[in-house]
């Protein structure tokens, strides 16, 4: 990737310099019935917003199971989680309007995986310009109350697709 094309999302930091937890994230907010920031329910994956995302928007996708490997996955898993992908890329175009996409998955911490042991998809929404724009609206105490009201839109649409 060239390099000016890397974003800045420096309330990553809280993530980065933060206390890790022992348990994972993606497990808890599966287990939470009343998980915020949990936008879609498949019957064995699910879409959630990161909640320190490299932009707005930025959502994973991850089976149930807390497996680390693409090669432990079922092909029903697999099946759901490509058309959760279709799906999440659908809403997002519709409600944020972005130029483009990053969507990809990092395996192993050498790949830069945050979380390594449950693998997930990221989908992230890119706009022209960007690399930009993210600094002056960066701040974070801005990004959770946005992050609240974007998954209940999201949660919206996903039960129009569903
Ligand atoms: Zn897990």
């Amino acid at each position: 990737m060239d390099k000016k094309n890397i974003l800045w999302a420096p309330w990553r930091m809280g993530y980065i310099l933060g206390e890790k937890k022992d348990t994972c994230f993606l497990c808890d907010e599966y287990k939470n019935k009343k998980s915020k920031y949990m936008v879609c329910r498949g019957n064995y994956s699910f879409v959630i917003l990161n909640i320190f995302p490299y932009n707005n928007g930025h959502l994973m996708v991850a089976p149930f199971r807390h497996i680390s490997q693409i090669e432990e996955m079922e092909n029903e898993e697999m099946e759901e989680i490509c058309n959760l992908i279709k799906i999440t890329v659908k809403i997002l175009k519709k409600v944020l309007k972005p130029d483009g996409f990053n969507i990809g998955l990092n395996i192993g911490k050498v790949s830069g995986a945050g979380l390594e042991e449950h693998i997930h998809i990221h989908i992230v929404p890119r706009w022209t310009g960007d690399t930009n724009f993210m600094p002056v609206i960066s701040g974070t105490k801005v990004i959770p109350q946005s992050l609240d009201e974007l998954s209940k839109i999201l949660k919206k649409e996903f039960k129009k697709e569903m």
